[in-house]
């Protein structure tokens, strides 16, 4: 293992890792899905690590994907960071952009700081989306199970990635994606024995199924095996998620929709305002680019108080703030967001306009996230750790407590 002094990252030291670390994030991981896999007797390894740290800690809001693993990779907030969603607004640009691209990242990752200072890292993430942003500026291996059939040395830190993990490539809207990742993390311990892993899956199954359902567990079943493998292999596990999951569905089964744009259009003229919505990414189908976060950019004629009185007035609503009080309240960017954002209730999401929202694909009732109530996530590692009793646990000291708490 590599020695050296801790090194300082975004405001935080960690202490280089003296035994491998694997940190993993399990993509729409609602505490739930962990208890009710543990009751069936589905995941024995999981019930074991209640003898380590079992926390129900809280993620970054907007509880999406893309904010939530740069909050966990940085150990800091979006407003550090600087991706506060999949998806926004780029008013120097004026278009509106998937966030992907590693430019609009202002902070190092403990990851890239780490390789830095010695330390063999390696990254398996479900969707390609992610790769470049969890890999930026670091030296190691980083690949995505979507793409793991096009890695190579040069670019992945690993060539043919698909034939070194040993199965089929996944196809992106499957419970084998998220499979697929934790078979290369077993892999690469076995054979390369990284220092520090992270590993990143995909909420497929988690928006179509609940928790306790025999698909969940069955899914749970499968990451337990592989964790109990890793432990095997003498390693600290840190299991975190990116966000929870809830269904967002009245009581017979339908999608519980407000379509923000067209409650505007109706108020203010077509297109006077803008609705976007950070849960857009390519991969729609399982949501319908519906979830229960939104910000809004007003035409200046519309007074911002008046705006924030009547969106409240929605049903459904659970919060609207103006974008300061937002920022503050959620360590958001402020040149990153609209002048309000919107926070909907526990089963009910916000759309743009019902003409841009395609739910043709959703095949089973619709459950997503974004939203305060899909904001508690376990925290959860194989060994007991010293913390300060009550303090707030956010899925971002996945790291802190992994190479600097060990009890
Ligand atoms: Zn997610």
């Amino acid at each position: 293992m590599i020695d050296g002094p801790p090194i300082e990252v975004n405001g935080r030291r960690y202490a280089l890792p003296r035994q491998p670390v694997v940190v993993v994030c399990v993509d729409g991981c609602e505490p739930a899905y962990l208890e009710r896999a543990i009751e069936a007797g589905a995941t024995p390894w999981l019930a074991s690590t209640r003898a380590g740290t079992w926390l129900v800690g809280d993620c970054v809001m907007p509880s999406f994907t893309n904010p939530n693993n740069l909050s966990i990779v940085t150990g800091a907030p979006p407003s550090v960071h600087g991706i506060s969603g999949n998806y926004f607004w780029d008013p120097q640009a004026g278009v509106e952009v998937m966030m992907n691209d590693p430019k609009y990242l202002r902070a190092d990752t403990i990851l890239a700081r780490l390789a830095d200072a010695g330390a063999a890292v390696a990254v398996v993430t479900a969707k390609d989306k992610l790769r470049r942003l969890l890999g930026h500026g670091m030296k190691g291996i980083c690949f995505s199970s979507e793409k793991a059939n096009e890695t190579t040395e040069a670019e992945h830190g690993i060539a043919d990635a698909l034939r070194f993990v040993g199965q089929p490539l996944p196809s992106v809207y499957s419970a084998d994606l998220s499979e697929f990742v934790l078979a290369a993390g077993v892999r690469l311990m076995q054979t390369r024995r990284p220092d520090v892993m992270y590993l990143s899956t995909t909420d497929y199954v988690q928006h179509k199924h609940a928790p306790g359902t025999p698909e969940a567990d069955a899914f749970y079943r499968m990451m337990d095996g592989y964790l109990r493998q890793l432990d095997a292999l003498g390693c600290v596990i840190a299991l975190t998620a990116d966000h929870g999951m809830n269904a967002k569905t009245d009581a017979a089964g339908r999608p519980q929709v407000v379509y923000l744009q067209d409650v505007l259009d109706a108020w203010l003229g077509a297109g006077r305002a803008r609705v976007i919505l950070p849960i857009t990414d390519p991969y729609v189908v399982h949501h319908g680019a519906l979830g229960s976060f939104a910000t809004i950019y007003l035409p200046v004629e519309m007074r911002l108080a008046e705006a924030i009185e009547r969106l409240t007035q929605l049903p459904g609503m659970e919060a609207v703030l103006d974008r300061r009080e937002a920022c503050r309240r959620f360590e958001l960017p402020e040149d990153r967001v609209g002048d309000v954002i919107v926070v909907s209730e526990r089963h009910t999401v916000v759309g743009t306009s019902e003409a841009r929202h395609d739910l043709s694909g959703l095949d089973a009732p619709l459950r997503s996230h974004g939203g305060l109530s899909e904001q508690r996530v376990p925290v959860i590692l194989n060994r007991p750790t010293r913390r300060s009793p009550g303090a707030r646990v956010r899925n971002f000291d996945a790291f802190d407590l992994a190479l600097n708490r060990l009890a």
